[in-house]
């Protein structure tokens, strides 16, 4: 537990991005070096069949062990404890494996590998390939696949993704979601709340999918849902919380999001039934994955395996720590690298997965991340790639080869986060009371102006003068992801709450529409926090990862109590649904069509986008962005002007007066109210 505690506050710091001109001073060693020498010389195994593969009525196992003496495989009745009714001497196979075929298939049973290594036995392992696995995850599971299959299976699809800029991504924890007593949620923390329709509050405001679909996002992004190591899934309902960061089997689902546990089909068959749910009502299904540290060192499933080789080491053998966790893995090994493409190619296939998030991005080298994205995107061009651009600590790695956001123009289909405009809207993640640009922090203009941009060149851009990174690190809008907030760190309503203690939450809630103003209107691809859109809070706690329900969980009566706020988000989301402008996908695109006005004033931005840029029906779109606390005056360019955002209210057809015609501005001097948007379409 102790490890867990430390590693997830580090996972929380994960944030923190490594910056250009931040110091590095891991930069100094070599890579490899010392004790990791040793791995360049094992055997490559070039299969995909490593685990457990079923052929009509025979089953064989396959581990790849190479420095291992003898490995033994034994097949159990249960889950946990009783003697093995079996156990097999595995023999040598190729390329440091070691194999066994039973027949017929030992359906219903359990088993584990054994692995002697320098003259020891190690502890039982499920393998790093078990697909199925028993409660709290000991013990794989010998499981028929096609049968927990949902009815239609065959058919499911996630949705059609032209391009990731226009995917407007909501992340989401299970138990978040629909643990609230008003969530009106049968299944509560269960992967299959998903599948419930209908479901409202006590007050008659849509919930769960229904809330989804009226709020018109296109994917849903879980927080890890692969089987983690935290709770006790023996102990389930009195268990507790825990955001997911601590992996344990990487190819098989949580159980504690299962309806029941114990049967290692049960989970199998009810995550598919939540994308198949999902899917059906046209929203995708981006994973959260953790493949850059496991929850445990010298006892992970890793470790058992083949020990050592699927971690960085420091030069006298020590693991090293770039994800704060303990350990960090070695995607720059071939077998290591190899896992993480399998693992995730197995999700997109068995579970029509229709998007990664990769966690500490940077700790994997850029080749296996490109790997990633091509044979992911041959299996479903639909599907894609994003991540945490930064590492929480020093790494062998060379900083060339990392993952970071820097490098994100050296990879292909991946998207990085952008913490410049996080940051440089609502105010630094890590100081709670900082002020930024929407809540009337002047000097952080320039940063926002990058974001607009979505991180590549524009000449009107001075990227000196950027708050974080130094230059345009993007070639193209689609390797960024815009947003204000995540599960780490405050939500948006307590970081606005901290950083603004004596203002009304009124004055908050425009400060939170401003800033996801900024974010959906932004090139790149929108994400949003879930719940933010009910103006959600955690009481004020920044590291929830392990904090029980009546921190974590939405609580949805909010939904009816800032009505308001909920229709801003979904008319904001509607409109960038609506206008290609908002998503264009190209540097050239972002440079010829956004002209930034000459404006002066702290706390204000003034923008065109121009040309019906992407196809778009409207000639001219002007964003006025005012972070002030007081109310500015811009001049506008004489024409008609349709009103779509003033003042905090919010039509993506355009605003009306109070006899229901339509707002226009003819132009000239006019007065935009403090920290709020103005969003006109040229009509003439
Ligand atoms: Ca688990």
């Amino acid at each position: 537990m102790i490890d867990l505690c430390v590693g997830t506050l580090i996972a929380s710091a994960a944030s923190a991005p490594v910056a250009a001109g931040m110091c590095r001073p891991d930069d100094a060693v070599v890579y490899p070096t010392g004790y990791d020498v040793k791995f360049n010389s094992f055997p490559y195994y070039k299969g995909d069949d490593l685990g457990l593969t079923i052929a009509g009525n025979k089953a064989s196992f396959k581990l790849w062990s190479p420095e291992a003496s003898a490995v033994k495989l034994r097949l159990y009745a249960n889950a946990r404890g009783g003697e093995a009714l079996q156990t097999v001497d595995m023999t040598k196979g190729a390329d440091g494996t070691w194999v066994a075929d039973l027949t017929p298939v030992p359906y219903g049973r359990f088993y584990t590998f054994q692995v002697e290594h320098g003259g020891k036995w190690l502890k039982e392992t499920p393998g790093i390939w078990a697909k199925a696995v028993g409660v709290n995850g000991d013990r794989a599971a010998v499981v028929d696949m096609a049968k927990t299959n949902p009815e239609g299976w065959e058919t499911d699809k996630g949705p059609v993704v032209k391009s990731i800029t226009d995917a407007v991504i909501y992340e989401m924890h299970h138990r978040d979601f629909s643990m609230h007593p008003n969530s009106g949620i049968v299944n509560k923390g269960k992967f299959i709340a998903m599948t419930e329709d209908g479901t409202v509050t006590p007050l008659g405001d849509k919930t769960g999918i229904d809330h989804l679909k009226e709020l018109g996002v296109t994917h849903v992004h879980i927080l890890p849902s692969y089987d983690y190591n935290s709770v006790d899934e023996t102990q389930l309902p009195s268990n507790g919380y825990n955001w997911g960061y601590d992996p344990l089997n990487y190819n098989a689902p949580e159980g504690s999001y299962s309806t029941n546990p114990a049967d290692p089909s049960t989970r199998i068959r009810e995550m598919k039934e939540m994308v198949k749910a999902l899917h059906e009502a046209g929203i995708g299904v981006v994973m959260d994955v953790v493949y850059n540290h496991t929850a445990q060192n010298d006892d992970s499933n890793f470790s058992l395996t083949a020990p050592g080789y699927f971690y960085r080491h420091n030069p006298n053998g020590s693991y090293s720590d770039a994800s704060g966790c303990g350990n960090e893995t070695a995607s720059d090994r071939p077998m290591a690298g190899d896992f993480i493409v399998n693992s995730v190619k197995y999700w997109a296939k068995e579970y029509h997965i229709d998007g990664f998030r990769f966690d500490l991005m940077a700790i994997h080298d850029t080749e296996t991340m490109n790997r990633v994205a091509a044979e992911l995107k041959a299996i479903n061009p639909n599907i894609f790639v994003y991540g945490e651009g930064w590492t929480a600590g020093g790494t062998p790695l060379p900083a060339e080869r990392r993952a970071l956001k820097e490098n994100v123009a050296k990879m292909n289909g991946i998207a990085v986060f952008s913490d410049d405009i996080r940051d440089a809207v609502k105010g630094h993640y890590s100081d709670a009371t900082d002020r930024g640009f929407a809540t009337g922090k002047p000097g952080l203009e320039e940063t926002v102006k990058i974001g607009i941009v979505a991180s590549t060149a524009h000449p009107q851009v001075d990227y000196s003068k950027g708050n974080n990174s130094k230059f345009a690190y993007a070639s193209a809008p689609t390797q960024i992801i815009n947003y204000v907030s995540c599960h780490d760190d405050l939500t948006l309503t307590d970081k606005l709450k901290k950083s603004m203690p004596t203002a009304s939450d009124a004055e908050r809630m425009r400060a939170a529409k401003l800033a996801q103003t900024i974010v959906f209107t932004s090139q790149g691809t929108p994400f949003m926090f879930a719940g933010e859109e009910v103006f959600r809070n955690k009481k004020g706690v920044h590291n929830s990862y392990c904090s029980p329900d009546s921190i974590n969980a939405i609580d949805w009566n909010l939904k009816h109590e800032n009505a308001d706020q909920f229709n801003y988000y979904k008319e904001l989301i509607a409109l960038r649904k609506a206008h290609p402008a908002f998503r264009m996908t190209t540097a050239d695109d972002i440079a010829r069509n956004i002209k930034f006005d000459d404006v002066k004033t702290p706390n204000l931005l003034s923008y065109s986008i121009l040309n019906n840029a992407n196809g778009d029906e409207w000639k001219e779109i002007k964003v006025v962005l005012n972070g002030a606390d007081n109310d500015a005056e811009v001049k506008l360019p004489k024409g008609e002007w349709k009103v779509i955002a003033f003042d905090g209210n919010i039509n993506h057809l355009g605003l009306t007066d109070e006899n229901e015609a339509p707002l226009m501005m003819k132009g000239g001097k006019t007065s935009v109210p403090h920290r709020s948007a103005l969003i006109l379409a040229r009509i003439k």
